[in-house]
């Protein structure tokens, strides 16, 4: 057990230079809960019909336990331990995917997070709510349904899906005669698509980043931190003017970190950017180090960071693919 957490440490390492005054054990951190895309990897169908040769990335999860193996992605998902001056922790949760009960067993523990205080959608496709029901696993029990709601914060539009989805968290009261059943307590908390429409969650301001993700839907990432200032950016396919404007260095001001989507290695794709637009990307906005996310198995984790610090040696942005339980010590 002691060499698994040393061995997984070990890989954390390397990320860790976002700490400022050293790595202060008690203060903020982001922890990434998941780096996948939206069927997760190991991909279903390269286990049960495999090709020949079979594919390298999703057979690892064969044999390697899924915490020591960065090509094991769950959905995308991001929990930032703020830490307040008085030494408070607050756990706010980005995106409750598909995966996430499976991202709660395997991290929480791992890293200690006791609870989560605020969750925050990005949209309402399934990779990014439909671990909604199991809110109620992280929640006190009470049988009567009598907890502390959990705020979510999420647009009017992942609303009105979110209540065909799931009516039962929606709804406010018992009719007449239902019968009383333990259900996730949420406070859902309405937010503007619109960059100059910052809100509040667990005492972190939060600015709403709308993004293209296909030209038909906007996705929204978030910009947060005040001493050191980070986008997310999970489901991306354009950048609108005003979004671009916020988060790049010869706009707003320089990010300390920018996280963000990148779903294959080559080509393009209609919904979601892949490295070429992802690596353009960083250029032009240029934050200080980027770290990229949402990937699929066409990506292997060490090989291709491989690549990718020869690329940030060139350019002079540092970047790396992110891997599930990767913590990244940050002063918010
Ligand atoms: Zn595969
Ligand atoms: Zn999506």
């Amino acid at each position: 057990m002691e060499n698994q957490k040393s061995s997984r440490n070990a890989d954390i390492v390397d990320c860790n230079s976002l700490a400022v005054d050293g790595d202060v054990p008690n203060g903020s951190a982001l922890i990434f809960l998941g780096t996948g895309c939206s069927s997760a990897i190991p991909h279903v169908m390269c286990l049960i019909q495999p090709s020949n040769p079979p594919c390298q990335v999703c057979f690892q999860s064969l044999s390697i336990p899924p915490e020591r193996n960065p090509n094991y992605r769950c959905n995308t998902s991001l929990l930032i331990d703020y830490c307040q001056s008085d030494g408070k922790h607050n756990y706010i949760l980005i995106d409750v995917g598909k995966t996430f009960r499976e991202q709660v067993l395997r991290w929480f523990t791992f890293h200690k997070i006791p609870r989560v205080d605020s969750i925050i959608l990005t949209h309402e496709h399934a990779d990014a709510v439909l671990g909604l029901d199991d809110i109620r696993a992280v929640q006190r029990y009470s049988p009567t349904n009598d907890t502390d709601p959990i705020p979510i914060y999420l647009t009017e539009f992942a609303m009105a899906s979110i209540a065909k989805k799931f009516p039962y968290l929606v709804q406010k009261k018992l009719r007449e005669g239902q019968e009383v059943r333990r259900v996730a307590q949420v406070d859902w908390k309405i937010i503007e698509e619109q960059c100059d429409k910052p809100f509040v969650a667990s005492h972190l301001q939060f600015v709403p980043l709308p993004v293209m993700h296909g030209e038909d839907y906007v996705c929204l990432g978030f910009l947060f931190g005040e001493k050191c200032k980070v986008a997310y950016i999970s489901d991306i396919s354009r950048f609108p003017p005003n979004t671009e404007y916020v988060i790049s260095k010869n706009g707003a001001g320089q990010l300390d970190l920018l996280i963000l989507d990148t779903l294959s290695k080559i080509g393009s794709h209609n919904v979601h950017f892949c490295l070429p637009q992802s690596l353009e990307a960083v250029k032009k906005l240029c934050p200080k180090r980027a770290l990229l996310i949402g990937m699929t198995h066409v990506f292997d984790h060490h090989k291709d960071n491989e690549f990718l610090k020869e690329w940030s040696q060139r350019e002079g942005i540092p970047v790396q693919l992110a891997h599930d339980g990767l913590r990244v010590p940050i002063d918010l």
